[in-house]
């Protein structure tokens, strides 16, 4: 098993193959607006992965990326006694789709710390996807671009 990159779609499906996500141009950046079901996808599989916390299921952070291609990948924190060796979830869900040849995120859920946000930011500088944290509060669910979260970003391009 490799987790649950297949619940966005049966079939790998290419952007264009697509009807759901919506792309858009924002500041000479691309943002892909999930659609509320794609929204909900992401989140239960962020849940879903949170009995997969290394080392003890269901104690630490869970989270899921989309990518260009509709897959969706899920990291767990995993927690070392050094406690600066610690992954968190982001990173390890961001070189989950990596390890897959994926590396055109569209999406996570947040809210992220500042590290992972950096990390994401980074990940928007390569592909050019201004990535959409995607998060869940009691009034609905948010799609905010990682530019918006980032007003000094370093590196700058
Ligand atoms: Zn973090």
């Amino acid at each position: 098993m490799h987790g649950v990159h297949e619940v966005a779609g049966s079939s790998p499906a290419t952007p264009t193959e697509r009807s759901t996500m919506i792309k858009k141009n924002r500041k000479g950046k691309i943002f892909y607006e999930l659609t509320k079901e794609e929204c909900r996808q992401l989140n239960k599989a962020a849940d879903d992965a949170l009995k997969n916390t290394y080392p003890t299921g269901g104690d630490g952070f869970s989270v899921a990326v989309m990518t260009e291609s509709g897959s969706i990948y899920t990291g767990v924190s995993y927690i070392s006694k050094t406690q600066t060796l610690t992954m968190h979830s982001e990173a390890t869900a961001l070189a989950h789709a990596a390890i897959h040849g994926e590396k055109r995120i569209v999406a996570i859920t947040g809210p992220n710390c500042h590290i992972c946000k950096q990390l994401i930011y980074e990940s928007s500088l390569h592909s050019g996807i201004d990535v959409n944290i995607v998060i869940e509060e009691a009034d609905g669910i948010k799609q905010v671009p990682i530019s918006e979260l980032m007003p000094y970003p370093w590196p700058e391009k």
